[in-house]
């Protein structure tokens, strides 16, 4: 998501500018995708990662962990757990920061 009226600190040259994406401010932001080294700048991690904390949210979550491993489509999965697309994006973000940190543990 990017806020191109919002000036922040260019994290490429430091300089005041219009935040396009990734921290960078629109030229550097230009520059790199130009340039093919916009992997230089991962993307900015969300300010907030919102995991379900009701019983409810979790059974949510477990079920939509459940969904995904039986490979059913996110459409489906929106359908079966009636969320809305935001929700469904909210239980998607939480189940993969999730499965990460089992992968980090596991590893
Ligand atoms: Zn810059």
């Amino acid at each position: 998501m990017s806020h191109p009226s919002v000036s922040i600190t260019c994290i490429c040259c430091g300089r005041q500018g219009p935040h396009q994406a990734r921290r960078l401010i629109v030229a550097c932001y230009s520059h790199h995708r130009t340039h093919g080294t916009l992997n230089r700048y991962p993307r900015a991690p969300r300010a907030e990662l919102w995991i379900p904390t009701t019983p409810k949210g979790r059974r949510t979550l477990a079920r939509y962990a459940e969904l995904i491993a039986a490979h059913v489509s996110p459409t489906r999965i929106q359908w079966e757990l009636s969320l809305s697309e935001r929700q469904r994006q909210r239980y998607a973000a939480a189940y993969h920061h999730l499965q990460n940190q089992q992968d980090r543990s596991a590893a």
